[in-house]
């Protein structure tokens, strides 16, 4: 596999998305056996590649450097020195400090967490037991941020697009659920999210599912046993929710 197959596996893990709207109806234009492969969007109308619409959009860096950069960035190593990083990728100091600075940028590092995401809810839902609603959406990159990004509860909040108050609930519940530095480690071992399956693994979805409920308040998460339990929270509105059809 190239290195440019590669990178669009990570980004589009179950089928080619279009990089500006997300549509599904693209058709390949050319794929050349250097450089990126072309789509067509039919939905928007718009040409793109792996690269469209992100943080590597008109950087010139080939395609085992983008991959190298995407590494990087996946072993959350983004906070050593831009002169020890630009050796591995092979850049100019100059770039990686400019590539670092975009990376970090609320946008592009949102868009880049964002599709996979997408894709994987979007998939998901054809399993009648796996649901997400667009708050859930939000509370799953979040997630995905805190797991594989950055724990800065400032960086969460503008990745993630969630208020401050959602934010500290979610740290909250994440801090009560799992012991610090082993936060989703048990259900991990068994459900790679970032396997060879990637992203379509049924059963990376059911666990992302059960963590986004839990950050969400909705269940809570034992830490001793891993077990979830409805919350008290969402017991008492569905107590409520009894009580006031009981009453005729
Ligand atoms: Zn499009």
């Amino acid at each position: 596999m190239t290195a440019s197959n590669k990178i669009e596996k990570i980004r589009w893990p179950v089928r080619t998305r279009c990089a500006f709207c997300y549509g599904v109806h693209v058709t390949v234009v050319s794929t050349p056996e250097k450089g990126w492969n072309s789509y067509h969007c039919e939905d928007c109308d718009k040409d793109f590649t792996v690269i469209s619409n992100n943080v590597f959009q008109k950087t010139h860096l080939s395609s085992s450097q983008v991959l190298a950069i995407i590494r990087i960035f996946e072993r959350r190593q983004l906070k050593k020195k831009p002169s020890v990083l630009c050796k591995i990728v092979n850049v100019h100091h100059w770039t990686m400090t400019k590539i670092i600075d975009r990376i970090k940028g609320y946008e592009t590092v949102g868009n880049l967490l964002h599709t996979p995401i997408v894709s994987l809810i979007e998939e998901s839902l054809q399993d009648p037991e796996v649901g997400f609603d667009s708050e859930s959406i939000d509370v799953a990159i979040l997630l995905v941020t805190y797991k594989f990004l950055t724990k800065d509860p400032k960086w969460l909040k503008a990745i993630s697009g969630c208020s401050e108050e959602v934010v500290s609930k979610a740290l909250d519940r994440i801090r009560a659920s799992w012991p610090e530095g082993k936060e989703f480690e048990e259900e991990d071992k068994e459900h790679n999210w970032y396997d060879s399956e990637g992203w379509e693994s049924p059963k990376a979805a059911v666990t992302l599912t059960l963590h986004v409920l839990c950050v969400c308040g909705e269940i809570n998460r034992d830490p001793q046993t891993g077990i979830y339990s409805i919350s008290e929270e969402r017991r008492s509105k569905i107590d409520g929710v009894i009580e006031s059809a009981c009453v005729c």
